[in-house]
């Protein structure tokens, strides 16, 4: 395979590794960078091995400031672990630098690589195969976002632009309806008015954040499960990884995502609508762990828009399926016919379970807090 021969011949050369190198071997199972774990082999010590990612920039397109970011963030994070007598580098990503000083090496190619100290003994979960992990996860979410509750969210950069932006969301999903570039618009009536009717709830988060009454904050914005590593022994979520996508937001961002996907009882793409709702003891599951760790750290405003955020994230989510359906596809990869039209309709039903079950998740998070 060229790439390992080019990690083999140039890459690992870069970095400020310790011993000597042994063997690459493609890693973990993200989507988005490609991850390698490179093992050394050392004189008096154990040998040793290190995560090392190409980081994806036909999506990140400016790798410098995501580093920054990532710099930032686990400096702040490391500090407070030490204060707190934890493990440094088993609770927050360490970068390992280039042998020039550098967070990034520039590949003769063009590619841009990256180093992290490896954590070992430690699991990245792809599915919540006991309720534990997902207990866990909103804990470990929770404590990332008590460590950086006091970091100033204004200094990072926006590494993908109006990420969460609901209402510019809304201006392209309307623009869409108008454009009707793929002969589709008159077969989706019903769902162009569903998301139609909700504008007013995507202008709620914008709005309240331009008018200084939702705190900016560090936002993570891909709280899956798979991007926690959870210690082998305990189930204990232990470092939050996977920070490419950290960007000034709001919290009610994170919540509200992982709770429309981790709480819901179907896939996205399920065509059996029965079968899709959200589940209230998943809901409470996640809403008891982020808060126990989370919740002194939020302010009262967070805490009320808490069930709504779920609804919100879901809504945007569903209308950005519902864009792409309308302009052909062009944004998620699909491997049938109609595949964004089937996603659309299960955030729809998603959205309206949340709506009815709206009174329940306030009196859940209302225990919490
Ligand atoms: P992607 O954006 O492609 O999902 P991630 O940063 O999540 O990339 O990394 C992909 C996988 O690599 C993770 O799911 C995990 O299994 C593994 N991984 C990443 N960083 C580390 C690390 N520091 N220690 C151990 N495994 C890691
Ligand atoms: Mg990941
Ligand atoms: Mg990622």
């Amino acid at each position: 395979m060229k790439m390992l021969e080019m990690i083999k011949n140039e890459i690992v050369n870069a970095f400020l590794f310790d011993g000597d190198f042994i063997y690459a071997e493609p890693f973990g199972c993200g989507h988005i960078n490609a991850t390698y774990a490179v093992y050394f082999r050392r004189e008096t010590k154990p040998p040793v091995r290190y995560i090392l990612q190409a980081v994806n920039t036909a999506i990140f397109t400016d790798p410098q400031g995501l580093m920054e970011n990532i710099l930032g963030v686990t400096s702040h994070l490391r500090k407070k672990i030490l204060e707190q007598g934890g493990d440094a580098q088993r609770e927050t990503l360490t970068l390992i630098p280039t042998r020039n000083g550098n967070l990034l090496y520039e590949d003769s190619e063009g590619g841009f690589w990256r180093s992290y100290h490896f954590i070992e003994n430690a699991t990245c979960h792809q599915s919540v195969d006991r309720p534990v992990l997902f207990t866990n996860a909103a804990k470990a979410f929770g404590h990332f976002q008590k460590l950086l509750a006091d970091y100033p969210a204004d200094t990072l950069h926006e590494t993908i632009a109006g990420f969460h932006n609901t209402v510019d969301r809304y201006a392209l999903f309307e623009k869409a309806v108008a454009e009707d570039k793929a002969g589709r618009a008159a077969s989706v009536e019903k769902e162009v008015r569903f998301f139609l009717d909700r504008k007013a709830d995507g202008a709620v988060v914008v709005d309240a954040i331009a008018k200084g009454q939702l705190p900016l904050r560090v936002t993570h914005n891909d709280t899956k499960l798979n991007n926690i590593m959870m210690d082998n022994d305990t189930d204990e979520g232990i470092c939050v990884i996977d920070l490419d996508t950290v960007m000034p937001g709001s919290v009610l961002y994170d919540f509200g995502d992982s709770i429309r996907f981790g709480a819901s009882t179907a896939d996205e793409d399920e065509r059996d609508l029965s079968l899709v709702s959200m589940d209230l003891e998943l809901f409470e599951a996640y809403t008891a762990g982020f808060l126990s760790e989370a919740g002194s750290s939020l302010t009262a405003e967070e805490i009320r828009l808490l069930p709504f955020s779920a609804k919100l994230l879901t809504l945007e989510c569903g209308m950005r399926f519902l864009t792409d359906y309308l302009n052909g596809d062009t944004y998620f990869r699909i491997h049938r016919e109609h595949q964004n039209l089937d996603r659309c309709r299960t955030q729809m039903k998603l959205v309206a379970d949340m709506e009815y079950k709206m009174e329940d998740m306030h009196k859940i998070v209302a225990k919490y807090v």
